[in-house]
């Protein structure tokens, strides 16, 4: 029997905490195995999670085996053979009957396997049936039944665990069953009782033995959303005590009054579209308050994040307070800077621009400017962040396209000042699964509606057979006056074929595609400077076409460029395409995005049909998230994310929703997470996220 009993949790260390080499059949050669597979106790061992189930519930009879088909039979071994075929391979027979027939699992090469099978033993084998001289599963996947197995003795719903080569999925599970058998009732339950009883909830020590040898389909799944929930759970939590952290500081709390709303938007030139004056709203709110704010923008290129950013910047400096803007690079910090610039020609505002390229004799006046208070707005990039920039009175931080940073630069920043206000802005529009994960502890801002006037980028595929007819196209609009970025692929392993590819290329177009026009060329082998000046030249029409590599993906203000091309489309990710298509776009003229390539696989093709189908940023991220998987969406390790090794955060977004508002009520009653019945989550939440502590305080 097993105990189910958890040890004294006092004095004794929990066996889970054993080496697997403590579990039967695990010996020192295969724990290295398990090490490789990160499974070095027995509780690793324990959630070490199916990847996939077989469905051994419906055990077939002989009689019915079908040439070709998949089956799963149960059967008495009758008989095991080896013999040696004319090309000198091995051949191991072993032969099977159920009552209705029998059948012959033939394995090729693999004499050892002999010994495991013994004439009376009853084993289950599923694989595809052949026909030789008499029916015939080649190498099966084979379960030897024991006498005194756990749980279920027939078929049932087999796991698949995710393993590395030298280890088969058979013994594999042996030793699981083993594990579980003997050691799942030590786990202990972490989710607190009255979450349990609400959801109805199967114990962790059913959830851990079903999830891996469920009697049925019903009982795995249950096993399944408990533990998903647990593991959602634990996730929201921390980011609701990591929220409930920054809310519990005090901040600064602003005066924002109709007399300085009036006055900002004197300054603004054009009426805020209805998204701008919501998210406006959003933000002054918190700015009013005392509660710090920790706000995250959202808004496609375009959309206008730069006037709102404008407005929060103002409201502070209303205030007596100082302002930081980080951009991700220095073009687009010294862009921010003079789009500012432009709007506040007649204000007072002293505002210093702050990059890592400004002389350091320059740079101590500006630093001492910061110190002093007598600048009100530094626009930067990230020399903002070091030691030696200190304000007099730091009152807000704007920070664009958060993805370029992570959250301990965002902390630095904002330790600047004394509890500023934080507003960040991405262009990266976030699938609603992730802003409730990755960024669980900021709120969110939407900038959903583009400004009037601009209408929306036509984007069309183009075939390798029709690029004649795109350059002709292409040739047409710049007789027009506008101008063209062609860009192309930079793939890391092959970085220098790529660049002489858009190297080439740019000559094959100046010289024989379009011989009157002006063609430049743009690369990440460039120095800054260089780059900059390309870029600069380009925006003052000194070319007609600029050839370039993706470098251009976060970049500058290009309102007369009204066609890109994209070659090799195929080769970029969704949200990229995305990027670069919000480069053009910014003028009343229509534009057109032209995606040259040939989609080799369907997920290519898949993403080609989107950008035809659709500009709107949410729909394309949500779409590159469901092709791609949240791994990939961007390095989450950065952002703080503990590896997920149930959920599907796509699958699994109503659980996720539930466990949040469930740990955000949870929270909001016990903020510390001092009660009784809370502390085991506690302890699971400081030993899940130990490493970035310092972003919680319990
Ligand atoms: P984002 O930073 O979100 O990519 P920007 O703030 O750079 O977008 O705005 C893009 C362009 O749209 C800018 O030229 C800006 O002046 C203009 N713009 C912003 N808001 C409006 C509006 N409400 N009406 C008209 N033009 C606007
Ligand atoms: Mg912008």
């Amino acid at each position: 029997m097993v105990d189910t009993q958890p040890i004294a949790k006092t004095t004794l260390q929990s066996p889970l905490q054993q080496s697997v080499q403590y579990l039967k059949g695990v010996g020192p050669k295969r724990s290295d195995i398990f090490g490789k597979l990160g499974i070095h106790t027995i509780r690793d061992m324990l959630f070490h999670f199916p990847r996939d189930y077989k469905d051994h519930t419906r055990i077939q009879k002989i009689s019915e085996a079908a040439v070709g088909a998949e089956i799963t039979i149960q059967g008495k071994i009758l008989g095991v053979q080896t013999r040696m075929a004319r090309n000198r391979k091995n051949i191991l027979e072993v032969f099977v009957g159920d009552g209705t027939g029998t059948i012959a699992a033939t394995w090729f090469n693999q004499p050892f396997l002999a010994n495991k099978f013994r004439v009376d033993n009853t084993v289950i084998l599923h694989g595809k049936v052949g026909a030789y001289k008499y029916l015939q599963l080649l190498s099966p996947e084979y379960d030897i039944i024991q006498e005194d197995e756990f749980p279920a003795k027939e078929g049932g719903v087999v796991p698949v665990y995710p393993l590395t080569e030298r280890m088969s999925q058979t013994h594999f599970r042996k030793i699981m069953k083993l594990a579980v058998f003997q050691f799942s009732g030590y786990i202990e339950e972490a989710l607190p009782e009255e979450i349990i009883r609400k959801n109805r909830f199967v114990s962790i020590n059913e959830a851990i033995r079903d999830i891996h040898f469920p009697e049925t389909f019903e009982h795995l799944k249950n096993a399944r959303s408990r533990l998903v929930y647990e593991e959602l759970f634990t996730l929201e939590l921390a980011m609701a005590l990591r929220r409930r952290g920054i809310k519990e500081e005090t901040g600064l709390s602003f005066k924002i009054g109709a007399n300085v709303d009036a006055h900002i938007r004197n300054l603004i030139p054009f009426t805020l579209t209805k998204a701008q004056e919501r998210v406006i709203y959003e933000i002054t709110e918190d700015m009013r308050s005392s509660k710090p704010m920790n706000r995250l923008l959202q808004g496609d290129v375009g959309s206008g994040k730069t006037v709102v950013a404008m407005y929060a910047i103002l409201a502070a400096i209303a205030n007596g307070y100082q302002a930081a803007f980080m951009g991700p690079t220095e073009i687009l910090a010294k862009q921010h800077f003079q789009t500012i610039q432009k709007y506040l020609e007649h204000s007072y505002v002293r505002m210093r621009l702050l990059t890592g390229d400004i002389r350091s004799r320059q740079k101590k006046d500006i630093l001492d400017q910061i110190q002093s208070g007598q600048v009100d707005l530094v626009v930067g990039t990230h020399a903002l962040i070091e030691d030696t920039v200190q304000f007099k009175q730091l009152g807000l931080v704007v920070i664009d396209e958060q993805h370029k940073f992570g959250v301990v630069q965002r902390l630095k920043l904002k330790k600047k000042g004394t509890c500023p206000d934080m507003l960040i802005m991405t262009a990266t529009p976030i699938p609603r699964t992730l802003s409730l994960t990755l960024f669980g502890d900021l709120d969110i801002s939407i900038l959903d509606e583009m400004p009037p006037g601009r209408p929306p980028v036509k984007t069309l595929w183009v075939p390798a057979d029709k690029e004649m007819n795109a350059y002709r196209f292409m040739y047409a609009e710049i007789t027009k006056g506008r101008q063209v970025f062609i860009v192309y692929p930079l793939v890391e392993e092959s970085e220098k074929f790529d660049l002489k590819s858009a190297v080439a290329e740019s000559k094959r177009l100046q010289l024989e595609v379009f011989p009157t026009l002006r063609v430049g060329l743009l690369h990440g082998q460039m120095k800054s400077a260089e780059k900059d000046k390309i870029m600069m030249d380009f925006k003052e029409k000194r070319y007609d076409i600029l050839v370039s590599t993706v470098i251009i993906e976060v970049g500058i203000d290009i309102p007369n460029a009204s066609i890109m091309a994209i070659v090799h489309a195929e080769r970029f990710g969704l949200s990229q395409l995305h990027q670069l298509r919000g480069r053009i776009g910014r003028g009343s003229e229509q534009s057109y995005c032209l995606l040259f390539g040939n989609p080799n696989s369907s997920v290519s093709g898949e993403r080609i049909r989107t950008m035809t189908r659709t500009c709107d940023g949410f729909k394309i991220a949500e779409m590159d998230f469901r092709l791609r998987g949240p791994g990939e969406f961007f390095g989450t390790r950065q952002h703080g994310l503990p590896e997920l090794r149930i959920s599907d955060l796509i699958k699994d977004f109503p659980i996720l929703k539930k466990a949040r508002d469930d740990a955000f009520e949870l929270v909001s009653q016990d903020p510390q997470l001092i009660m009784n019945t809370h502390d085991k989550m506690k302890q699971k939440i400081l030993e899940t996220f130990k490493d970035r502590l310092e972003l919680i305080n319990i």
